[in-house]
């Protein structure tokens, strides 16, 4: 269509109300999904809650480049909340945070630490804190078996297993404030 014409000569013919091709910009109409130029598509659930909504993962060059609901998915037949259509954010976005972020007491900034020290100084403070604060029993003797001097708490990228192990881990070592971000 001449895109020189007036919006309303443009109008006349095949699209009277001026909603399609009459209202399109060139650039508009030369655009192209995402979707369309991708190399493969993956199957998989977005990680936010536990709703568990089906995912389409376009990928092109190895790379992810679009997350799109699932049709196919009988939870969610195609539909994503704004948190799960903005999920590819998490694998691509420059403010993720790749690197671990430690803030010592009376500390004003954040320094990194490797991932290794880090693991290494949340197993002291977790062994230390458990012996410090474990409760036996109560007063009258009854058994109880638990720590009130550590809690967990869950982000909602973590999925389902890991959820499962750190609620098993977490008690085990007689934790009873175990909670998830989803939750709350
Ligand atoms: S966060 Fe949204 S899209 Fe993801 S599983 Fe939950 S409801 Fe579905």
């Amino acid at each position: 269509m001449n895109r020189r014409l007036p919006a309303l000569l443009r109008q006349f013919g095949r699209d009277p109300l001026g909603l399609g091709p009459a209202a399109q910009s060139r650039h508009s109409r030369e655009l192209k999904a995402r979707t369309a130029s991708a190399d493969r598509v993956v199957q998989s659930v977005c990680p936010f809650c536990a709703v568990g909504c089906g995912q389409k993962v376009y990928v092109k060059d190895e790379k992810v480049v679009q997350i799109e609901g699932d049709p196919d998915s009988p939870i969610s037949r195609g539909r994503l909340c704004p948190k799960g259509a903005a999920s590819e954010n998490l694998v691509n976005s420059p403010l993720r945070e790749k690197k671990v972020k430690y803030r010592p007491p009376h500390a004003t900034a954040w320094q990194e630490l490797d991932l290794e020290r880090a693991m290494d100084m949340i197993a002291d403070r977790v062994v230390q804190t458990r012996a410090q604060t474990w409760e036996a029993a109560n007063a009258q003797g009854q058994p109880l078996n638990r720590t009130l001097g550590m809690a967990f708490l869950g982000g909602a990228t973590l999925d389902t297993e890991e959820n499962y192990l750190i609620k098993k881990f977490f008690t085990a070592a007689g934790a009873v404030s175990i909670e998830n971000q989803a939750r709350i």
